[in-house]
């Protein structure tokens, strides 16, 4: 059932359709504002608000938009057994993931080899092996990537579900003058894959502005002479830091919160908190033990572990 996107209410219908071209939304009878008012919107609007974090966008996509994330979708005629939705949900998180992998393992093998390897422009045009070897540097920092996304989705998720049993297992146990603090229907619409699309989602925001930096970046470089020595390093370098943790993890904790039982409470915001911090804490050990830097960005060679990457992904000169 889809939900209210302000105040994730569980709502009949999103919208009364009069025709193809004249859909009304519909009100949410808790909160009064229209459910869900993306449905009347362009995608582009949806993308938006997603790069500004906010939480209806989450709750649209994560709740509301059956095609994105592939849950049962009770327009069908031919109900599909929740064994076949959960495979299409998994399948379809599958591909997320792939291509959000491949984006940022692009990311950090640019800012990371290129400027070791001052022939990688010349290495591009030259023959076949050494073409080889520079993908295989890719491919080497597309699977400590992988290792490292994976080890906190993997965190994340199994702490949620300890959580949301632990929350359940707490509400089957309440008086029923007790028992209206636990929304029962964020229990009953928690799904596993929610998780790790939450995650997904929430990397976008970071993604596409270390994408936009990457593409911002040649501009820096035209004025290279008129710059202090230095100063453009330690400018993008600390925009890729801010990118990498304030806004991974602003986005990272809206998108767990609006997907964890109890979202509206200071103990499901705590608990946000609590995972996300343990799934990065891990993710940091992993990455330190694959010899990957946290940070990516310009200036990256500047710092020790950077150097010590540098060594063990790229290709050498
Ligand atoms: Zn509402």
């Amino acid at each position: 059932m889809p939900i209210c996107v302000h105040c994730s209410t569980p709502t009949q219908a999103l919208y009364v359709s009069y025709g193809p071209q004249h859909l009304i939304c519909t009100k949410c009878k808790a909160c009064g504002a229209f459910a869900d008012p993306y449905v009347e919107h362009e995608a582009i609007i949806v993308v938006i608000d997603l790069i500004l974090v906010k939480p209806r966008a989450y709750r649209h996509l994560l709740f509301n938009r059956k095609d994105v994330f592939a849950q049962d979708d009770t327009r069908k005629k031919v109900k599909e057994s929740p064994a076949t939705t959960e495979r299409k949900a998994w399948l379809l998180l599958a591909r997320h993931f792939l291509a959000l992998l491949l984006v940022d393992a692009y990311l950090r093998w640019f800012y990371l080899c290129r400027d070791h390897n001052t022939s990688l422009q010349e290495s591009m045009s030259g023959d076949l092996s050494t073409r080889l070897l520079v993908l295989w540097s890719y491919f080497n920092i597309l699977w400590s990537t992988c290792t490292t996304m994976l080890t906190l989705h993997t965190v994340v998720l199994l702490w949620a579900t300890v959580y949301h049993r632990a929350v359940r297992w707490i509400a089957q146990r309440q008086t029923d003058s007790s028992r209206s603090k636990i929304d029962q229907n964020e229990l009953q619409r928690f799904k596993m894959h929610l998780i790790p699309n939450a995650l997904l989602l929430s990397s976008l925001t970071p993604t596409f502005l270390l994408c936009l930096l990457l593409l911002w970046q040649p501009l820096s470089h035209s004025s290279e002479d008129q710059k202090q020595p230095g100063e453009w390093q330690w400018n993008e370098a600390s925009i890729d830091w801010a990118i990498r943790s304030l806004v991974s993890g602003l986005s990272a904790g809206v998108g767990l919160g609006v997907v964890l039982p109890l979202q509206r409470t200071k103990v499901g915001a705590l608990m946000a908190t609590t995972i996300l911090m343990i799934g990065w804490y891990l993710q940091f050990v992993v990455s330190q033990k694959l010899g990957m830097p946290f940070h990516s960005g310009v200036g990256v060679l500047q710092s020790d572990e950077g150097q010590i990457a540098a060594k063990l992904y790229c290709l050498a000169n």
